[in-house]
């Protein structure tokens, strides 16, 4: 059975995927939490991309080095997948974007939390009318496949690299909603709905939310491109 490894120790993001992945039974899936010496990936990318890519060769990278030495023992091939996700909001121009971890940051370096980003961003749009409250979550999966062909480098699983992206449109309410969720979820209203995230409840968020979806054009990419037999 092939192995699925989501390279996040982010309990809430490896909580969704594990959800939304759990109908599927074609992989041994498995998160960062279980190789707790990973390295730590410094996210200082311009880009959802940039950081994706990195977060998924890095440890990959790890990885093929446990395989190699023995260390573990996981069925090939082996897709790691790495999550850069955030919110843009278009009256910000787009912010927090990458930042959205570390949006309240003094240094812009450690991550905040998510009270302290939620305050920022309510501050940021005090004032300002419903109409310009519009916003999107975005999704950046990164995935590798690693098979037992020699990779001597970082270059050579860069080359490697598939991307998929996918958003959720919704709209930045006056004051947090709910308690579900995490990050932004209490001040962000998907279109078509009049709760936030965070009031949403788990099961919907995974079907419309902006992972679900990069997650399902992964997962198709898999059927259209590896058949199981
Ligand atoms: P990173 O991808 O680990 O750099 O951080 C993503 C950040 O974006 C999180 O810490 C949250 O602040 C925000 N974010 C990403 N996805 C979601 C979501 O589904 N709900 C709420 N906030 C999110």
């Amino acid at each position: 059975m092939p192995t699925l490894i989501v390279a996040t120790a982010n309990k809430n993001k490896v909580k969704e995927f594990s959800d939304i992945l759990s109908c599927y039974d074609s992989f041994r899936i498995l998160s960062a939490k279980d190789f707790p010496d990973a390295p730590y990936v410094v996210e200082n990318g311009k880009t959802f991309y940039d950081n994706a890519g990195k977060k998924a060769t890095q440890f990959a990278f790890y990885i093929i080095h446990l395989t190699r030495s023995h260390k573990v023992n996981l069925s090939y091939p082996i897709y790691i997948l790495a999550d850069d996700s955030g919110l843009e909001v278009d009256y910000l121009n787009g912010a927090p974007g990458v930042n959205s971890a570390r949006f309240a940051s003094v240094s812009g370096a450690n991550n905040s939390t998510d009270e302290e980003n939620n305050k920022k961003l309510l501050s940021l749009l005090n004032g300002v009318p419903d109409e310009k409250r519009t916003a999107r979550f975005k999704c950046v999966l990164a995935v590798v496949e690693i098979n037992n062909v020699a990779i001597e480098n970082i270059d050579a699983l860069s080359n490697r690299l598939k991307f998929f992206e996918n958003i959720c449109e919704g709209r930045i309410i006056n004051a947090p909603r709910g308690s579900g969720g995490f990050g932004y979820d209490p001040l962000f209203v998907p279109n078509g709905y009049d709760r936030t995230f965070a009031e949403l409840g788990e099961e919907l968020k995974n079907k419309i939310s902006h992972r679900a979806l990069a997650l399902k054009s992964f997962i198709q990419w898999l059927k259209e491109t590896k058949p199981t037999k």
